[in-house]
């Protein structure tokens, strides 16, 4: 194929990619945004094939292979399991970069050519980044699975080890790249291949069960980052870009993460947040909670002039969201004003509320952010707390021993009543006991939500 041809096509495909990636920042343009990002993958590979002439066979079988395997996970996950199906893609990202890396050697040494530093550099990179992103993320897919434990595992001098690790990892790099040929060279690939992985393990098994949102969309960057060291491996361009995007975008989502979490991204990785040590402070907090019936929180309700539901991650296990809607359209028939306020962190994953709400054909703009509502909050009559508990825990903002303290959170408990609905009063995520169900204003609606908001509902429609 002509090259002038092959490198319009691929920056009409980088075009696209990027089209596509505006769009996912509108939940209405979302839908199509997947579609046109995928349209420019489809593109860049069927060019990349053409370019370079290869026999088609056994990429078609692997073609077919992965997209029946795809098609059938994304069918079949759970919505509430959606973080550990990211997890895993971002390592088998990670696992494919690091077989490209791998496999550039074998074609070098085959071919007996002495590549370019660059090249030993970039297979490098790809080996390195690739092969932490893999065994990371299968740690994090463990722990949001609940395969293995989701607290950080510690040990003594663990950052010392990590460490020196790292520092083992770098000069196996430096000595590959000086002696890349013969039987030394392909030893140091290998070690370096298999210092990578441990690396990748060490770095994640610190990290608590309650912080891998951002430990995913981190390794969803190194994923992007180690395919753009493929792509120089490769010598392709686009794939060159394609991984800078998800490097640059995945790195952009972390950060949003951290500032949700008020946290640094070291305070996340390093800090072993919600193991025994770091969860020491903070109060178990006593009181009386005050139990509510269905009956009564309808009196509340039908009385209310202004509601804020606030979802978090008991919605979606209860599946509550069209009773919740059903819930908001009647108390707006009943002269409410209604809102639905999203925390960032709330759920399994980024977005997991949006995604929800949308399903059930909550109007966009109905939707608020924290940092709207809180301000006004005190003139809320009911905040109705939908199986949410870390996002709305007090104790992020008055006590200075838990372990949360400094996370932005849902005001919650300024509204004029705060009625929260969950099975019992055990912790959510982070493990953290929540003042906000002992407080005056507070009233427990106990239940699965989706049973308790249909209650709710029932009484409505039963007036
Ligand atoms: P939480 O995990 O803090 O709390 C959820 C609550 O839902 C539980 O306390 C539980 O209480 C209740 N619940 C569970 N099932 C039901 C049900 N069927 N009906 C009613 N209630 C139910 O959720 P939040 O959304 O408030 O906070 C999210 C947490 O998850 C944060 O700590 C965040 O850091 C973390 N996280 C976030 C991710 C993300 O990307 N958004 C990814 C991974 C973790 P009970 O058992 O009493 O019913």
């Amino acid at each position: 194929m002509n090259p002038t041809l092959t490198n319009l096509a691929y920056i009409a495909a980088a075009i696209l990619f990027i089209v596509g990636l505006k769009m996912l920042g509108r939940a209405t343009t979302a839908r199509r945004g997947n579609a046109v990002s995928s349209l420019g993958m489809l593109l860049a590979i069927v060019v990349t094939l053409l370019e370079q002439g290869m026999a088609y066979e056994w990429i078609l079988v692997g073609a077919v292979l992965g997209s029946v395997v795809g098609g059938a996970a994304a069918r079949l996950v759970k919505m509430t399991a959606m973080p550990e199906m990211v997890g895993l893609f971002n390592g088998f990202g990670g696992l494919a970069s690091l077989l490209v890396g791998w496999a550039e050697y074998h074609r070098q040494a085959a071919q007996s050519v002495s590549a370019l530093t660059a090249t030993w550099v970039a297979v490098c990179l790809a080996v390195l980044i690739g092969g932490v992103t893999f065994t990371g993320s299968m740690v994090a897919y463990g722990k949001l699975a609940e395969k293995i434990t989701g607290k950080p595992i510690l040990f003594k001098n663990q950052h010392l080890a990590n460490g020196a690790l790292l520092l083992a990892v770098l000069a196996v790099a430096v000595l590959y790249v000086l002696f890349p040929a013969g039987a030394l060279g392909y030893s140091l690939l290998m070690v370096l291949i298999l210092l990578a992985l441990v690396l990748g393990v060490l770095s994640v098994i610190p990290i608590g069960g309650a912080d891998m949102p951002v430990v995913i969309s981190l390794l969803n960057s190194y994923s992007g980052l180690a395919a753009c060291a493929a792509g120089f491996v490769i010598n392709n361009t686009v794939l060159v870009v394609a991984g800078a995007l998800v490097g640059a975008s995945g790195l952009i989502l972390t950060n949003i993460m951290c500032k949700a979490m008020n946290r640094s991204l070291a305070n996340v990785l390093f800090s072993g947040f919600g193991s025994a040590a770091s969860a020491g402070g903070g109060a178990a907090y006593q009181g009386e909670a005050r139990p509510i019936s269905a009956e009564d929180a309808y009196l509340l309700l039908e009385a209310a002039n202004s509601v804020v539901f606030v979802p978090g991650y008991g919605m979606a296990v209860a599946q509550a969201q069209h009773a919740v809607r059903e819930l908001g359209q009647l108390l707006e028939a009943n002269g409410a004003e209604v809102q639905y306020c999203i925390h960032p962190v709330a759920g399994r994953m980024p977005g997991h509320m949006n995604v929800l709400l949308a399903e059930a054909n909550v109007p966009y703009e109905q939707l608020v952010e924290p940092q709207d509502v809180n301000p006004v909050m005190a003139t809320v009559d009911i905040a109705i707390v939908i199986g949410a508990n870390d996002v709305v825990n007090p104790a992020a903002r008055e006590d200075q021993q838990s372990p949360l303290y400094g996370m932005p959170i849902i005001n919650v408990d300024h509204a004029r009543t705060c009625i929260v609905l969950k099975r019992s009063l055990n912790p959510g995520f982070a493990g953290v006991d929540n003042p906000l169900f002992f407080k005056e204003n507070t009233r427990m609606l106990f239940g699965d939500a989706k049973a308790t908001v249909s209650a709710l509902v029932a009484e409505f429609k039963g007036a």
